[in-house]
């Protein structure tokens, strides 16, 4: 797996898509980078697949993708750029299947008050 195109580059200051309890339903969406249509995600199952993806992806793939995304880190915790925690998962496109590793920034900031940041979307080759 290579990164191609950087669609959408992390930042200590992204905008938040989410700020609420886990209980309501949520999404955030992205623009795909081939056929320009927008990509609607479920946040709750972006993040079911997106947990332990350090664990899930293969070693290389997780090498490839801490070159590419330059995580802050605490200690020797990898956090989001927004200093929650980092998921990453790959989204293809419902409409032409293009391939984008997507990373957003998800913690819980106060008791039982969740918050959201899209942080990076980017081109996967394979
Ligand atoms: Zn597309």
């Amino acid at each position: 797996m290579r990164i191609g195109t950087v669609y959408k580059r992390p930042s200590k200051n992204a905008k938040r898509f989410f700020d609420g309890v886990d209980t309501e339903k949520a999404d955030f969406s992205f623009f795909c980078g081939s056929c320009q249509r927008p990509i609607e995600v479920d946040l709750w199952d972006f993040l079911s697949r997106a947990s332990d993806w350090e664990e899930k992806l293969s070693p290389e793939v997780v090498q490839t993708i801490k070159r590419e995304i330059e995580f802050p880190t605490v200690l020797e915790f990898t956090k989001s750029h927004e200093g929650g925690q980092p998921y990453l998962a790959i989204n293809a496109c419902p409409h032409c299947s293009h391939n984008h590793l997507v990373y957003i920034g998800f913690y819980e900031f106060q008791p039982a008050r969740y918050v959201g940041t899209l942080q990076g979307v980017y081109e996967v080759i394979t």
